[in-house]
């Protein structure tokens, strides 16, 4: 497999206290059941307003942060989104919708964008079970991606990113997926892939305290048939096959294996048939970095007016030799001086590992921290907080024998 090292590439400042993203689940209800979802469906879960906007100010309190992922649950189920999006615009934040798209119309579409909504994140992959959509493979359902896209581009200036789980028999289109994102530059600003978990009961045991835990109930066990330990490398590693130059420039490593890829970004810069080259470390360092210093936090979703102007970034050639040769490639054909140059970003999401000794490798530096009980807490596990009170400890199989 692959091996790429991380001294070799940026590493995103994002910390608990300053960080790009915060996430808020508004309501656990959700109008799908997606293989592989965290969080347990619940239809009487609406949170009130002034509960939302409790969590909210819990976040400004303890965390800096440039966007709020509005997520769930799917959060357009909630009756009140439109006000939701509108607390948080008026925080000084960025909503961001993270939705399955299923009852977005335009109208509804039209408020959101009126109340301040930035950008949408849609989750859209095959095992969702959505009606319409059953049996569908990820390459058919780029129908299905480029109805939502179209929606927003067609109301103007709205983040675009979508996201999948990819599974063991699923991580085959993941470059195709990444081709067709190529092919919609002009209208979709991120493309993100999250690595299937689930709990691995096969490796390690479950504790609370002394005593060992039935996880069954959570919703994150299952009869696990497929991989759980897909590493983002062997994305990136797939990825090569269609674009060789393909190469991330930024990661967040693990909390407990710093040379573990946990967020791990590329960015493209290219046009609908073409991609010319990809931002190195320096650049993003430099994008990060400015954005702090001009907004006080970490730079997270750009708007579409931004992600046009990529022949002003190739000017970040000058401290980037990734972007240097990004700007030959692109003005090899003097042509181009007429055509819009286009950035976006592929991320790929690798979430909770346990190693071998039990410890849990964590997003260091986890951009979707929610609130739970008034505190900062992984949404990934807040199941077991929910059921629990705490998060559980791992340790390696009967490691008592
Ligand atoms: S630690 Fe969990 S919640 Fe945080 S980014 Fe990683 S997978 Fe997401």
């Amino acid at each position: 497999m692959l091996r790429l090292n991380h001294l070799d590439y940026y590493r995103l400042p994002w910390n608990l206290a300053d960080n790009s993203i915060s996430w808020l689940e508004p309501t656990f209800k959700c109008n799908l059941a997606c293989d592989g979802c965290y969080r347990r469906n619940d239809n009487n879960s609406h949170k009130p307003i002034d509960v939302i906007r409790e969590e909210l100010e819990v976040f400004n309190r303890l965390r800096k942060c440039d966007g709020v992922s509005i997520a769930g649950g799917d959060p357009l189920t909630h009756p009140e989104i439109v006000e939701i999006v509108r607390i948080i615009k008026e925080m000084k934040m960025k909503p961001i919708v993270n939705t399955n798209g299923l009852v977005l119309t335009r109208e509804l579409l039209a408020e959101l964008k009126k109340a301040g909504v930035y950008g949408f994140t849609f989750h859209i992959d095959s095992k969702q079970g959505r009606p319409g959509w059953k049996n569908k493979n990820e390459i058919e359902l780029n129908e299905l991606r480029y109805h939502y896209a179209r929606m927003l581009a067609d109301a103007k200036n709205i983040s675009c990113a979508f996201n999948s789980t990819v599974y063991e028999d699923t991580m085959q289109y993941v470059p195709e997926l990444v081709k067709w994102a190529e092919k919609n530059i002009e209208i979709v600003q991120v493309m993100v892939f999250i690595i299937y978990r689930a709990v691995n009961n096969e490796k390690v045991d479950f504790y609370l305290g002394p005593k060992k835990i039935d996880m069954s109930q959570l919703v994150y066990n299952e009869e696990v048939k497929e991989r759980v330990d897909i590493q983002a490398e062997e994305l990136v590693e797939l990825i090569r096959k269609e674009y060789p130059d393909f190469d991330p420039c930024a990661y967040l490593n693990g909390s407990e294996k710093p040379d573990s890829f946990k967020w791990l970004l590329t960015g493209r810069l290219g046009t609908t048939n073409k991609t010319y080259g990809y931002m190195g470390k320096k650049a993003m360092e430099i994008v990060q970095a400015f954005h702090h210093i001009i907004n006080d936090r970490y730079l997270a979703y750009v708007e579409p007016k931004m992600t046009r102007i990529g022949k002003t970034m190739l000017l970040l050639g000058a401290f980037d030799k990734r972007v240097r040769k990004t700007f030959f490639n692109f003005y090899r054909n003097p042509l181009n001086i007429f055509r819009r140059l286009h950035y976006q970003s592929v991320m790929i999401i690798q979430p909770v590992d346990f190693l071998e000794d039990g410890r849990q490798n964590m997003c260091d530096g986890c951009p979707d921290i929610t609130v739970w009980d008034g505190k900062l807490v992984w949404s990934c596990r807040m199941e077991e907080l929910m059921s629990f009170g705490y998060n559980v400890r791992t340790y390696p199989k009967d490691f008592l024998n």
